[in-house]
């Protein structure tokens, strides 16, 4: 097989499991029946849609009745806030630094913000300012895409409770899939949204989790499919993917995000002990307890991400700064912003993001080039003051 690089851009994309590739395989070559048809291949991948609905609301921790297909994490958040606010009116509500997918249909809907403090954790005190009886939907990510914290959304939903009893929680729960036990960590919240390719699943395949009683309206209708909660022949193949990885994350992941989590800490030590005025974004005193184990964010002093990417890719290294969906924009990103950091520091930033298939290896590599690469554009941008 080709050298597939140095990639540390977990939280951009991961590389298939094996296994789920294996799984989905027969769904687009043999059992290619439409599963709302009647005949024997139909009723075949109808099977494999609600075994793989039992396999996901349990990672989850919902019931299999309460899951509802997507075509990925977009459209799961997008489903939440528009759904939820069609059906109930009032307003939604969000942090400064969720995805897009999240961040734009609520300020498209009028909606409020939330601030969330330099350690990049929202701000409780605010959030309970913000809300009131008026709210319908508040949506707090389980762990942020770019910086990795992870968010304590039993005490959001504890003040959701008591300032706006009738609002639903929802959870962008894209990036904590991978690392966290979303029985335990999303049980207040009452609608989920995952995606495969976040933890070895295939692109444009995901799920939102809707709590039984909670009030939503479609956004794709038509067809009747995931009991008229988004219309659509669904992706079967995608979905029983998406349930092969789902187990094996889950049944790996406490091994996994020790593995990891040992893996992150040696490039971030490596990075920082072999270079001066680098900040590791959100985090104090070496206290990484909050962030997610694959998640890396620093800040260089001295440097512009953009041309430390391209040195990096140079070396073939794979990483990404700010979210992947807003690269390519030389502002700091919105995430940073909302974290007050520095913008001398801000626009050096870079996000390695590790994941399952990451080995020794990668972090071996990433610092016999990182910290040269950092070093040459200080020189370079020295040179020309
Ligand atoms: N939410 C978060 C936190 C994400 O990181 C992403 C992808 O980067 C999304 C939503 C969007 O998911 P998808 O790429 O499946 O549409």
């Amino acid at each position: 097989m080709a050298d597939p690089g140095t990639y540390l851009d977990h939280g951009a994309t991961t590389p298939m499991r094996p296994e789920a590739i294996e799984a989905m395989m027969p769904y687009l070559a043999t059992t290619y029946g439409n599963p709302s048809g009647g005949h024997r291949m139909a009723r075949e991948a109808r099977r494999a849609i609600d075994d793989a609905r039992e396999i996901i609301a349990a990672a989850i921790g919902a019931k299999p009745g309460e899951i509802v297909f997507t075509g990925g994490g977009t459209e799961a958040d997008n489903l939440a806030i528009f759904g939820v606010q069609e059906a109930h009116g009032g307003d939604p509500v969000c942090t400064s630094f969720e995805h897009h997918a999240v961040l734009e249909p609520v300020e498209e809907l009028g909606g409020r913000i939330v601030r969330v403090d330099r350690r990049g954790i929202v701000d409780l005190d605010h959030l309970a300012e913000v809300i009131d009886p008026n709210v319908s939907v508040v949506s707090v990510m389980a762990a942020n895409n770019e910086v990795g914290t992870v968010q304590p959304l039993d005490q959001v939903a504890a003040i959701v409770k008591e300032r706006a009893p009738r609002a639903v929680l929802h959870t962008d729960a894209v990036q904590g899939f991978a690392w966290l036990d979303l029985p335990t960590v999303a049980r207040e919240a009452d609608l989920i949204s995952i995606s495969g390719h976040k933890f070895g699943g295939p692109k444009g395949v995901g799920a939102l989790a809707i709590r039984d009683g909670v009030a939503l309206r479609p956004r794709a209708v038509g067809g009747g499919q995931e009991r008229e909660r988004r219309g659509g022949t669904q992706n079967v193949a995608g979905i029983v993917a998406l349930a092969a990885a789902a187990e094996i994350t889950v049944r790996d992941r406490e091994t996994t995000n020790e593995r990891v989590g040992a893996l992150r800490d040696r490039l971030v030590s490596g990075i920082r002990s072999a270079l001066p005025d680098v900040m590791e974004t959100g985090v104090t005193d070496d206290d990484r307890s909050h962030k997610i184990p694959g998640s890396c964010h620093l800040c260089f002093r001295g440097v512009e991400s953009e041309a430390l990417l391209f040195l990096l890719e140079q070396h073939d290294l794979m990483a990404s700064a700010a979210s992947s969906c807003a690269s390519g924009a030389l502002q700091v990103s919105h995430v940073l912003t909302a974290m007050a950091v520095d913008d001398e520091f801000g626009a050096g930033s870079i996000r390695l993001s590790l994941g399952w298939s990451s080995t020794s290896d990668d972090v071996d590599r990433a610092l016999a080039i990182i910290p040269e690469a950092v070093q040459r554009l200080r020189e370079h941008s020295g040179a020309r003051r």
